[in-house]
């Protein structure tokens, strides 16, 4: 049913880059015959879930939506494709991304862009802009997406799903292609908030391939699930209801909190005094880590080889320049360039330093509220072509998801209303690992 849906839609879409029609239909034959045998069912039993392509897959190509790594077809599964079998979903393909998840619009794709399912001469968001399409064009129930500066919460946000980052070392990121491993987060997008419990419950835990994976015990998500919000304290930063919130996005965010009102629960406004500094902060220090985490892209161990090199070094450079693209290589001059000697103090420990401000902006709020919320994005999406030339326009995106990236805590989008006919997300933030709550008000609201 999904690749039938697949093949309906998906030439007007183009959220999928790989399909895995023979690897499904095996998973689908070998749990046909759990099921006549009688034994347990998994979690996410026979559901037809689609995986980002920087999520590694044994023996199914997986290109980080780049022509670097066009050819490759990793030797071994991630921690979350392994868990996901073992909670015996079936794979059905890999999702179109912006190149190494560098990128708000998914245009960033060396391959092709995404259509919003909403308005196809819209942008599905990104970097996770085809895990986001293809769950709202009901191409598959679910998808898992990477977050490393919104790029689960912001295209959930844009196509009117939902979109769940955890606390950074709730889930493994063995496996998942390091954009920037400080900040890099798996979480699922799906249709619904219970969906998102599911998939959570299936993928959190801890991993010991992944050195900053969070030993903590894993509650159930799902008894979370209450629909009681009576007396849950929400702050309402007022720095993501100020400038450059579109007037309609605003208005959507206000009835909500009048939602959560008229369930019992209180808010009241708050103040993230850095958030200003929150965009400059994260270009440093994600480009810096992608400049080094992007090293490993010689020409040698993965991907794309230049023909006939002089030498070593004529390699790299060839190699290199033929197969990053132009987001992915200014990327990786900021970042070299902020971790130079010389300027490494003025630009990424002085970001560093920003990020532990930013930090405490949430810590202080969490200290007398249960939950934070304002909207995913301040804009719904936007044209294709509109924004791509212009990368500081583009960044600003993700005024409010990126501090939520620096902060690490766990954050949902879920939707709240349309402004011009394009759905908004409502971002739900959390303390660290308490998706409890955040689920349980997601839950109560949508
Ligand atoms: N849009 C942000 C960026 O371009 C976020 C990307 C992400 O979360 N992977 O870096």
């Amino acid at each position: 049913q999904s690749f039938k849906r697949i093949t309906d839609t998906d030439d007007k879409i183009g959220a999928f880059l790989t399909l895995n029609e023979e690897g499904a239909r095996k998973e689908a034959q070998a749990l046909d015959a759990q099921l006549a045998s009688g034994d347990e069912r998994g979690l996410l039993f026979g559901i037809p879930a689609g995986i980002k392509d920087n999520i590694v897959t044994e023996g199914l190509l997986t290109t980080c939506g780049s022509k670097f790594l066009g050819n490759h077809n990793p030797i071994y599964d991630a921690a979350v494709v392994t868990k996901l079998r073992a909670a015996q979903s079936v794979t059905i393909g890999k999702l179109n991304m912006d190149e190494f998840a560098m990128g708000g619009s998914n245009e960033n794709s060396a391959y092709h862009p995404v259509h919003n399912p909403w308005d196809l001469d819209r942008v599905p968001g990104g970097s996770s802009g085809g895990s986001a399409a293809a769950v709202a064009a009901g191409q598959v129930y679910f998808t898992l997406g990477s977050d490393t500066g919104g790029s689960i919460r912001q295209p959930a946000a844009y196509c009117g799903v939902v979109g769940l980052k955890p606390t950074y070392g709730l889930v493994s990121r063995f496996g998942l292609v390091a954009f920037a491993s400080s900040l890099d987060q798996i979480g699922p997008i799906t249709k619904n908030v219970e969906d998102s419990a599911y998939v959570l419950q299936a993928i959190a835990g801890h991993d010991e391939r992944d050195s900053t994976s969070a030993n903590v015990e894993i509650p159930d998500y799902l008894s979370a699930l209450t629909g009681d919000v009576k007396g849950l304290r929400i702050g309402v930063p007022k720095e993501y209801l100020g400038q450059g919130i579109d007037p309609q996005v605003k208005e959507r965010v206000l009835e909500a909190l009048k939602v959560f009102e008229s369930m019992g629960a209180v808010w009241e406004e708050v103040s993230l005094p850095h958030t200003d500094y929150a965009v400059a902060t994260y270009y440093l220090l994600a480009s810096s880590e992608a400049s080094s985490n992007l090293a490993r892209f010689d020409g040698v161990r993965y991907g794309v080889r230049a023909d006939n090199p002089s030498n070593l070094l004529d390699l790299y450079r060839r190699s290199r320049s033929e197969g990053f693209g132009a987001e992915v290589k200014r990327r990786i001059m900021l970042g070299t360039y902020a971790l130079s000697s010389g300027y490494y103090d003025a630009y990424y420990k002085k970001a560093q330093q920003v990020r532990t401000l930013i930090k405490r902006d949430f810590d202080q709020v969490f200290e007398k509220f249960d939950l934070i919320i304002g909207p995913t994005a301040p804009t719904p999406a936007f044209k294709l072509g509109e924004q791509v030339g212009d990368p500081l326009t583009m960044y600003l995106n993700d005024i409010c998801t990126i501090p939520v990236s620096l902060a690490g805590v766990p954050a949902i989008s879920v939707p709240c209303g349309l402004a011009d006919g394009l759905p908004v997300g409502l971002q739900i933030i959390g303390k660290p690992f308490d998706e409890q709550t955040v689920l349980r008000a997601a839950h109560a609201f949508e």
